[in-house]
């Protein structure tokens, strides 16, 4: 017998170890792990979206013929695995090579003690494979996405010139410019779809409700995709319905509006429910065979950002992520701000994105980059504080993608690491992408007085905290420059209410 173990982020059996594995001589072993929700204190509709997408892939499992040793609720991986042992003694677990650093050596530790051993095969769900990304990185200090995506989309030849495959499809390789707009107001939004919970979902519900009662977010309703079939279905609707509008609005922010254009596609990918390269495909099909309803600047930004960002993220986490894990270029201590936590803050913006990350456990990268990340980072937040607290609230939090999201990315721990300046931003950035400020009792324009944006306050203040560091920053010189200028007294009441904000937000 060859026996499986597959994790709750490698659900699929058309790659890796189940994909030729004959269902008569294979036992598959799944773990819900109550000790891994527990210790993140994750969010309630992570923990049903794990353990009902773990539940109902070991069913379809095995309805297929397969064995199945799933172990339901069970405390943690190492006592599962003692039993699962414990029934065949001296086995060795087959296991994909887990894309979080660290968690083979903890399985196979537990493999070893429980009289088994364990066995890591390769990870076939990337699409840039390790020697591509080393090959790139090699010889450079900074590394920038956007140089790694135009070799990887040249190689793959999507959305490439077909007179030249050396230039990309338009002359362009980015179209970031035209992907800047806001929609008008009153526009109406596509309905993001929403998948009903069938009989072993509502089972998985009440589970979650009696393991997990202090862990934040609301659990009903719950309308995630957990089984391949939701998955592919929620591809085809954000291609059909989607897609042509993802490019011009992705930037945006709407008061009420959870999911505007974006494709939430980051929960059944990170689930291993979808693969990255039939998603890639169903784009720039979609595209093609599109009759000119998707425009170049739509598919361009989607491919992107899956086979840019999401590529690029995984192998900075691989290969830097023990030191990204434990930077902190600018020394940054304070504590999350306790209205992350409660959502209790007058801030129109931060307000309503908080809300849909309670109702959810999911928002878009804007509200998580230039909302949290952005008023965190101004605040002088820790960044290894803000890691835990991301990796707890977002349904689509993996080791591997939150520490260079929110590390890297966000916080600017690793001094720029592979990102060119640090994503901050003053509340006229958010004015001007959003609708929030017209609801709001703050001025995005204002840095002093009781009505000054927090954003605008924070922004001064980071920008006076970290100048000599800055001063000669090619894209943040001009920025110290204009705040050297300002009269000393505007200074220091920056300085003392960015003290108060610190001490709790308004
Ligand atoms: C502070 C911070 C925290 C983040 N935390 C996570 C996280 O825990 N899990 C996660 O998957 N993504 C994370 N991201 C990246 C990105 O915000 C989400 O992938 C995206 O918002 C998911 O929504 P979507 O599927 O609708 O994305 P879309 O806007 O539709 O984009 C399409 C896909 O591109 C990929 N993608 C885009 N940007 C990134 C990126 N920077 N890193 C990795 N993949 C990317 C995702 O797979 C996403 O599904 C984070 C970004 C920031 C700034
Ligand atoms: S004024 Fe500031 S706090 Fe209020 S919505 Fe605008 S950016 Fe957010």
């Amino acid at each position: 017998m060859r026996h499986v173990l597959v994790l709750g982020d490698q659900l699929t059996s058309d790659h890796g170890p189940l994909a030729d594995a004959d269902p008569a001589t294979t036992v598959v072993l799944t773990v819900e792990s109550v000790e891994l929700i527990r210790a993140t204190r994750a969010h309630v509709q992570k923990a049903a979206l794990f353990f009902g997408a773990l539940r109902r892939f070991s069913r379809d499992l095995a309805s297929r013929g397969f064995r199945v040793d799933h172990h339901r609720t069970a405390d943690s991986f190492a006592s599962a695995i003692a039993e699962h042992l414990r029934r065949w003694p001296g086995a060795t677990l087959e296991l994909m090579r887990p894309a979080d650093r660290g968690v083979a050596a903890g399985l196979t530790l537990a493999a070893r003690r429980a009289g088994g051993d364990l066995r890591v095969l390769p990870n076939p769900l990337r699409l840039v494979p390790d020697e591509v990304f080393d090959a790139y990185a090699r010889g450079r200090e900074r590394w920038r996405m956007e140089a790694f995506y135009r070799r990887v989309r040249a190689r793959e030849g999507w959305l490439m010139d077909p007179e030249d495959p050396t230039k990309p499809l338009g002359g362009v390789w980015n179209l970031d410019r035209e992907n800047r707009r806001v929609p008008p107001a009153g526009t109406r939004f596509p309905p993001p779809p929403s998948f009903a919970p069938d009989e072993l979902m509502r089972e998985v519900l009440d589970d979650v409700e009696r393991l997990f009662p202090d862990h934040p977010g609301r659990l009903r309703p719950f309308g995630w995709p957990t089984s391949r079939a939701e998955a592919l279905a929620a591809l085809d609707d954000f291609v059909d319905h989607r897609l042509p509008a993802f490019g011009p609005y992705e930037d945006a922010m709407v008061g009420g509006e959870r999911v505007l254009h974006h494709s939430q596609l980051s929960v059944p990918l990170n689930l291993g429910l979808l693969h990255p390269r039939e998603v890639v495909e169903a784009v720039v099909r979609g595209f093609h065979e599109g009759d000119g309803r998707v425009p170049l600047a739509s598919a361009e930004g989607f491919v992107r950002q899956v086979l840019g960002w999401r590529e690029f993220v995984y192998h900075v986490d691989r290969t830097r992520g023990p030191a990204l894990e434990a930077a902190n270029a600018l020394e940054h201590d304070a504590p999350v701000p306790d209205a992350f936590w409660t959502g209790r803050t007058r801030m129109a913006c931060l307000a309503d994105a908080w809300q849909g990350l309670h109702e959810r456990g999911w928002n878009h990268h804007i509200e998580r980059l230039m909302l949290f990340g952005n008023l965190a980072l101004t605040l002088g937040t820790d960044p290894r504080a803000l890691t835990a607290w991301f990796t707890a609230h977002y349904v689509d939090a993996l080791d591997w993608v939150m520490v260079p999201n929110v590390m890297g990315m966000s916080q600017y721990a690793d001094d720029g690491g592979f990102t060119s300046k640090p994503y901050v931003s003053g509340g006229a950035y958010i004015d001007r992408m959003s609708d929030h400020c017209r609801h709001c009792p703050f001025e995005p324009g204002r840095r002093t007085g009781a009505d000054a944006c927090p954003f605008t306050v924070g922004y001064w203040d980071f920008v006076d905290r970290h100048q000599a560091r800055f001063e000669r920053h090619p894209r943040m010189a001009m920025i110290v420059r204009s705040w050297r200028a300002r009269p000393e007294a505007e200074r220091s009441a920056v300085r003392a209410r960015a003290a108060e904000l610190r001490a709790g937000l308004p």
